[in-house]
C-alpha cells in the first residue's frame, strides 16, 4: 500500500495508547483523529506531532472529520461512554449502540470501503452492531476480541514455564469478558502439548496452576482497573498488532472477534476465536478440534453474547 491511512474514532485512553504505539512502530503513514470532543482530538494530534522529531517515521497526524474516512484503509473505533452509577450493563450497551450509530453512519456515508476494527466494550457485541449498521461484508468488520487476553495468557505461561512467549501457542476463546476460557487441549510449547510438558515434569509443574493462570487472565482487567482506573497500553499494542497483520498481508493467526457461520456449531455471533488475518481482513476462521467440554464453553459464551445482543432491540 502506498499510503497506509487509519482513522481513529475515540481519542481517549485506549485510542491514544493505540496512536502512540502506532507512531512508535511506524504502523501507518497517515493517522486521522476524530472525537466528539474536537478540542481533545486537536490537542492529541499536536502532542503526537511534537514527538515526530524523535521518531523514525514521518507520519502525517491531524484531527479530522468523517469525510476523511473516504480513502482510509482502516477505521479503528475506540469511542465509548462509561457506566454511570446504578446503570445496568444493558443500559450502558444501549447508550454505546447510540454512540456507534453516530459513528458508523457517517463513516459509511463518506464512501469508506476499508476495514472496521472495533475495540469499544463490550467488544463482541459492539462489533456485531458495527457489522449490522454498516452493511459491510463480515470479513471487513473485526473486533479486538480476545487478542489482548491471549497475549496475557502467553505472558503468564511464559513466566511459569520459563519459555519465550513466542514459543507458546495457546489461545483465549469466547467473549472478551466473564465467559472467556482457555481450550487447554490446544495449548503447545513449541510442538509439545502443554499437558505432556506437565505430566513429564510433575516435580516442577502442576495442572492446578493452569486454573490459576486462566483465572488471572480472566480477571486481569478488573485488577488493573482497581489499581489505576482503566486499562489501555496492552489493548493499544494489540490494535497495532492486528493492523500490522492487515497492512503487511501477514496471514497471521490472532484471536480477533469475527462472525461465525457454523464453526463450532455457532451462527451469526461475533466472538473471539483464532482467525487468519491478511490484507482482506479476516481471511479464514479456524475450526479447531476442541474437546466436548471446550465446545460447550464456547457455545455457552456465544449464547450469552447472542442474548445480550437480542435484548438490545436496536
Ligand atoms: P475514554 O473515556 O478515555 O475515551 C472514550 C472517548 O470516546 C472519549 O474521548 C470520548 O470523547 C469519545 N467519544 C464518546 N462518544 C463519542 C462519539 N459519539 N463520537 C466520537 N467520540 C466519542 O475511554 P477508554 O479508556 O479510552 O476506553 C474506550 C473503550 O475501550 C471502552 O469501551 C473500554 O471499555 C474499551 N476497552 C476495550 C478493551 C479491549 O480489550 N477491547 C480494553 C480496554 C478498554
Amino acid at each position: 500500500m502506498d499510503n497506509r491511512k487509519i482513522v481513529l474514532v475515540g481519542t481517549g485512553m485506549v485510542g491514544m495508547s493505540f496512536a502512540y504505539a502506532a507512531l512508535n512502530q511506524n504502523a501507518c503513514d497517515e493517522l486521522v483523529l476524530i472525537d466528539i470532543n474536537r478540542e481533545r482530538a486537536v490537542g492529541e494530534a499536536m502532542d503526537l506531532n511534537h514527538g515526530l522529531a524523535f521518531s523514525k517515521t514521518s507520519m502525517k497526524i491531524y484531527a479530522g472529520d468523517y469525510e476523511n474516512c473516504a480513502d482510509a484503509d482502516i477505521v479503528v473505533i475506540c469511542a465509548g461512554v462509561n457506566q454511570k452509577e446504578g446503570e445496568s450493563r444493558l443500559e450502558l450497551l444501549s447508550r454505546n449502540a447510540k454512540v456507534f450509530e453516530s459513528i458508523v453512519t457517517p463513516v459509511v456515508k463518506s464512501g469508506f470501503s476499508g476495514i472496521f476494527l472495533v475495540a469499544t466494550n463490550p467488544v463482541d457485541i459492539m462489533t456485531r452492531i458495527t457489522f449490522e449498521m454498516s452493511g459491510f461484508p463480515q470479513h471487513k468488520v473485526i473486533g479486538t476480541g480476545t487478542t489482548l487476553d491471549t497475549a496475557r495468557l502467553r505472558y503468564m505461561l511464559s513466566d511459569y514455564f520459563e519459555i519465550n512467549p513466542r514459543n507458546i501457542h495457546a489461545y483465549v476463546m469466547g467473549e472478551h469478558g466473564d465467559t472467556e476460557f482457555v481450550p487447554w487441549s490446544q495449548a503447545l510449547i513449541s510442538t509439545k502439548p502443554l499437558f505432556d510438558v506437565i505430566n513429564h515434569n510433575k516435580d516442577r509443574f502442576s495442572l492446578e496452576k493452569l486454573d490459576e493462570i486462566e483465572y488471572m487472565v480472566r480477571t486481569s482487567a478488573q485488577q488493573i482497573i482497581k489499581a489505576k482506573s482503566a486499562t489501555y497500553y496492552g489493548i493499544g499494542m494489540a490494535i497495532v498488532r492486528i493492523i500490522n497483520a492487515i497492512f503487511q498481508n501477514e496471514n497471521s493467526v490472532l484471536t480477533v472477534s469475527s462472525r461465525l457461520n457454523g464453526e463450532y456449531g455457532i451462527n451469526d455471533v461475533y466472538i473471539g476465536s483464532p482467525c487468519i488475518l491478511n490484507a482482506s481482513g479476516i481471511k479464514h476462521v479456524l475450526n479447531l478440534t476442541l474437546q466436548r467440554d471446550e465446545t460447550k464453553k464456547l457455545r455457552d459464551s456465544a449464547s450469552v453474547l447472542d442474548n445480550s445482543y437480542k435484548e438490545l432491540k436496536l
